[in-house]
């Protein structure tokens, strides 16, 4: 179980300062609280946040940050839950982590539930005596972290699923692999598993809409979750891109559809993506598959390549854009006035067996 603190209103006379005036006043309050203060920004985030961030990164590579602080009182996350749910896991006893905005959810971790994955599993192990795995994607409740460390299994990244879909194949003969069906099916298919022998599980269908013989035969169980921001993306993006930027690469997130996986000419985590567009020629054109507020600031900050999003439909992390410049500074003054709004707090048992799962992955990744 999460323990969170009761969310508390943003002061109306925040929202009237002009952008100087909240960029001012962040300034000043970072400036004082000095290394007792850390403040982790997401790739994702926007700019305006972005820039008072000590670390850039994804959320595992922050969370690594954040350990790596222990001088630091409080861990400012500006993503979303789950990022400060994991920040708060890896962290020392005397830290705490704050999200600015409680409502900076992930729509892909609100896609499994502890109830639905319990109930999952007990249909599963109740059909098959083979071993199922459980790995979850970093994108998750700390519960379901949990869950993976109590029954054998693992947390995973977008830059090491490769590595833990391995290791579970020698620990057991089948994985459930939740919440991400896409970054599972992607990786499994790179491996080398026919697309048959995956299924989707889907929470809300009865007996999640697959057969026994189904789950018997199958070497990946699928969840069926997503995240919103890279199923927008599509084939018909990709065949419009080449044709309006002939000789240009088309480079995507692996939490993409298989098809739009397949139709592109490389894929990769969000480092993966930052590292092949930065190593590029000068002069390349990149057509990018993420969120947008990532490949805005590539396209910004790399001079001599020319990168654009694969659909300029304002594909965002709705979510995220939540943390505003406004919940980053009623949270910081808040802290120097010596009260900490919006703490993030995993109960102990589900820290230790989230642990357990996260420190599988270390081990193995
Ligand atoms: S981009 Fe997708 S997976 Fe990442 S935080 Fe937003 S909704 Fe969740």
């Amino acid at each position: 179980m999460v323990t969170l603190v009761f969310p508390e209103l943003l002061p109306p006379q925040l929202s009237r300062l002009t952008p100087e005036e909240t960029d001012e006043r962040i300034a000043a309050a970072k400036e004082a609280l000095g290394s007792r203060l850390v403040i982790l920004g997401h790739h994702y985030q926007r700019d305006e946040v972005i820039k008072f961030a000590d670390f850039r990164g994804d959320s595992f590579k922050l969370c690594q940050e954040a350990a790596a602080c222990p001088d630091a009182e409080y861990i400012l996350f500006a993503g979303v839950h789950f990022m400060a749910e994991s920040a708060d896991i890896l962290s020392g006893e005397h830290q705490q982590v704050i999200l600015p905005d409680l409502s900076a959810g992930c729509s892909m971790a609100d896609m499994a539930n502890s109830e639905q994955v319990d109930d999952c599993w007990a249909q599963l192990t109740g059909v098959t005596d083979e071993i199922i795995i459980p790995i979850t994607y970093m994108n998750s409740t700390a519960a379901l972290k949990s869950f993976c460390g109590k029954n054998n299994g693992a947390v995973c990244t977008s830059s090491n699923a490769e590595s833990m879909l391995n290791w579970a194949w020698e620990q057991g003969e089948k994985v459930l692999f939740f919440p991400d069906q896409h970054l599972g099916r992607n990786t499994a298919a790179k491996m080398g598993v026919p697309l048959d022998k995956m299924i989707v599980w889907d929470p809300h269908a009865e007996f999640g809409g697959v057969t026994e013989e189904q789950i018997r035969e199958a070497k990946v169980i699928l969840w069926k979750g997503h995240c919103s921001v890279h199923q927008r993306f599509t084939v018909e993006h990709i065949e419009k891109a080449r044709e309006q930027f002939p000789g240009c690469r088309v480079i995507v997130h692996p939490e993409c559809s298989y098809e739009v996986v397949q139709a592109a000419d490389e894929n990769g985590s969000t480092n993966y993506i930052i590292n092949a567009i930065e190593a590029s020629e000068p002069g390349t054109t990149w057509i990018v598959g993420t969120e947008m507020h990532l490949v805005n600031r590539l396209s910004k900050e790399l001079e001599n390549r020319t990168v654009h999003c694969l659909d300029d439909c304002m594909c965002m992390c709705a979510t995220m854009y939540r943390i505003d410049p406004e919940h980053l500074l009623w949270a910081l003054e808040n802290l120097l006035e010596g009260r900490v709004v919006n703490r993030i707090s995993v109960d102990d048992e589900t820290r230790k067996w989230a642990l357990v799962a996260l420190d599988r992955m270390l081990a193995h990744a």
